[in-house]
């Protein structure tokens, strides 16, 4: 059997019966659209994360473009994010017609510089969005210090790091909103597209509950503009049964990386991820840096070993923010990190033979 990069079918294969049954109950009543375990799940959620509110919606993405809408960021407003994530998290500050402001990251966590921060303050700038990249949070304490001291706001953008915990917190009840994906490929995916926003403000959360809904109070009265932005309800019955077995999976995530870290970390051309004392990651990726990435990259494919590039190109390189005009002069550490990262397969069904092949393969490659 070949390698996955992310093993979602022993994953399936584990869980089957449950999944199954909770799906077919969802077919067998109908309840498609905001169904009892669209409800289930969010309370299930909040307690997870240690929020008043979740609000379940239709991807990672929407849940970003949600919560900038209930913050009223719009044209004229600056937000300041990293140039080192998915591109949806600066889309939808484009999105809503704002600008986003990149700042540049740390060489060990690859999280957002927030020693970086002050310096792209403006009269305009609204809010910052961290990225919890790789599942390891990002430097909340200092960035909500620096937000506080000038009025803005933080969305946590805790798309890979659903269950991480920093300084006690779970990823997700950071900054005055956060969201999540559930993207299959993410730690904790469902069978298709999904996402949640977490805050604690009630009168906010009625306003991404709303604009989740078309903006809609009751059936049929509109408060004002919003989205199609739900969450199926064949999604949040997949989601509660993976929960149920999701920190066992944390476990194994990490007794994982622990691995690789022992076995590879003799190897001088090989910068291991960083994590914090302060903090855990949920391995959302387990990425190295290497100083031949396309060579690696080959010798591993032909030994049958998947690898990624997350992320190979920034985002103030992308053709669509060519209109920022950024200079990279000002990202020394993303332009480096981009030319060198590269990610190993993870997941909590990565056996321990597939990952004896995959570390054989890099020491051998190394000459180690
Ligand atoms: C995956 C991801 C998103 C978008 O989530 P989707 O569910 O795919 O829309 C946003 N931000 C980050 C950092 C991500 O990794």
């Amino acid at each position: 059997m070949a390698i996955a990069f992310i093993d979602l079918k022993s994953q399936y294969r584990q869980y089957k019966k449950e999944i199954d049954e909770a799906i077919a109950h969802v077919i067998d009543n109908t309840s498609f659209i905001l169904g009892k375990e669209v409800s289930d799940l969010e309370q299930t959620l909040s307690r997870y994360v240690g929020v008043q509110h979740t609000i379940s919606c239709s991807s990672g993405t929407d849940a970003l473009f949600i919560a900038l809408m209930a913050l009223q960021i719009k044209p004229g407003d600056e937000v300041i994010t990293t140039p080192f994530t998915f591109f949806a998290t600066a889309e939808v500050i484009a999105l809503v017609g704002a600008t986003p402001v990149f700042v540049d990251i740390r060489p060990d966590t690859y999280n957002i510089d927030s020693s970086r921060i002050a310096k792209k303050i403006t009269k305009r700038t609204k809010a910052i969005i961290p990225v919890d990249i790789f599942g390891q949070v990002a430097d909340f304490d200092e960035i909500i210090a620096i937000a506080n001291s000038n009025s803005i706001l933080v969305i946590e953008d805790a798309a890979q790091s659903f269950g991480a915990i920093y300084r006690g917190q779970k990823a997700g009840s950071l900054g005055t909103i956060a969201c999540t994906s559930f993207f299959p490929a993410k730690p904790l995916g469902c069978f298709g597209d999904g996402g949640a926003v977490f805050l604690n403000n009630d009168e906010l959360a009625s306003r991404v509950r709303a604009i989740m809904n078309h903006g809609q109070t009751k059936r049929y009265v509109h408060s004002q503009i919003g989205v199609n932005g739900r969450l199926d309800t064949i999604q949040a019955a997949v989601l509660l049964s993976k929960l149920n077995h999701y920190d066992k999976e944390l476990i194994e995530r990490t007794r994982i990386a622990k691995r690789y870290r022992e076995e590879l970390r003799d190897i001088k051309e090989v910068i291991l991820p960083v994590v914090l004392d302060d903090r855990t990651s949920v391995y959302a990726q387990f990425s190295i840096q290497v100083p031949d990435r396309a060579e690696f990259i080959a010798y591993m494919q032909g030994k049958g070993i998947p690898t990624a590039i997350h992320y190979p190109i920034p985002l103030y390189r992308q053709e669509a923010f060519s209109y920022l005009n950024c200079n990279t002069e000002d990202f020394p550490v993303t332009e480096h990190v981009c030319k060198h990262i590269v990610s190993l397969p993870m997941s909590a069904f990565l056996t321990e033979e597939d990952q004896t092949k995959i570390i054989d393969a890099i020491r051998n490659y190394y000459g180690a």
